[in-house]
């Protein structure tokens, strides 16, 4: 079967290579997508869907729909389109959205509760309906976008996992859209016709909210120096946790034990990474070679 373009072709390229990366699909597997209606859950159902048909292992896949309860949400477009290509459909009423509005303190941001809710609901039809695993639409811009977030507002070094197993070990969600950008799975849902349909919820495209203002600094960045976006995805599969303040990661004792035992080595040899990063003692002559540790600069 061949690709409906070089567009479809890059998507399932880039889906194919984190289904592989991180192991995401095995054979036998029913996958549930999230549904949304956005642009990034209609790529994600649509990519899976061209996949299926060539991959070596056999997936079904269900897409299911967690419906907030807000008025003009329009699941019924929903039904209809995965009914005429042949997807199994699922939508899940709830009110979510009144109960965000009940419990929510004036001026807090809605979507980590609205998305801790609906990841619950997600869970639950999860079991009922025997998915293995629960596929998300989240794209590299939203990796990066939490990865700043979490960096700016919760002094914290993380984005989000590619792949994650549930606390109580009874699910794994895959997010295969990791290496995919926001603007190739908003073309992709165009290029398919998909009928992209807002949440309704009275947060959504808020300016406001920190998210948006960290995408559209994103896109100022990535207009004057482009790759930022691209680098700053690398960066999250190249972490040296030595060069971080993290003493779980760098217990004080072991870095004092290390630089006991290599007080006479080279610096490469006390600090290999240090000394190939900072393009500082690069210089191993017999006169640079009994540095100490403390000389070698990150
Ligand atoms: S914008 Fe609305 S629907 Fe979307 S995550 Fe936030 S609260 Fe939930």
């Amino acid at each position: 079967m061949a690709y409906r373009s070089a567009l479809e072709a890059r998507v399932a390229k880039k889906t194919t290579k984190a289904i592989v990366d991180y192991a995401m699909l095995e054979d036998g597997d029913r996958v549930m997508v999230g549904l949304s209606g956005g642009k990034d859950s209609w790529a994600l159902l649509q990519a899976l869907d061209v996949l299926r048909q060539r991959a070596p292992i056999t997936f079904s896949l269900i897409a299911v729909n967690v419906d907030s309860g807000y008025k003009e949400y329009k699941h019924e477009l929903l039904a209809s389109t995965c009914k005429a290509r042949g997807w199994e459909f699922l939508s899940e009423h709830t009110n979510i959205g009144e109960t965000i509005d009940d419990i929510l303190d004036d001026g807090a941001t809605p979507c980590s509760l609205c998305a801790r809710l609906r990841r619950g609901v997600l869970y639950r039809i999860a079991t009922e309906c025997g998915a293995t695993k629960i596929a998300l639409g989240h794209h590299a811009d939203d990796f990066i976008e939490t990865l700043l977030l979490n960096l700016f507002f919760a002094g914290s070094l993380k984005a989000m996992p590619p792949k994650l197993v549930s606390d109580d070990g009874a699910h794994v969600v895959i997010r295969p859209l990791v290496y995919v950008g926001e603007d190739e799975a908003r073309a992709y849902a165009k290029e398919c016709e998909l009928p992209i349909i807002g949440c309704c919820c009275p947060a959504c495209g808020d300016l406001g909210l920190q998210r948006q203002r960290t995408k559209r600094m994103l896109m100022d960045l990535e207009q004057e120096h482009p790759g930022v976006k691209q680098s700053m995805l690398k960066a999250l599969s190249n972490v040296a946790p030595r060069h971080l303040l993290d003493t779980r990661l760098n217990p004080p004792g072991d870095l004092r034990r290390h630089a006991g035992l290599k007080s006479h080595a080279t610096p490469e040899e006390a600090a290999p990474e240090v000394a190939q990063d900072s393009g500082v003692a690069q210089d191993f002559s017999p006169a640079n070679t009994r540095l100490p540790l403390t000389l070698v600069r990150s």
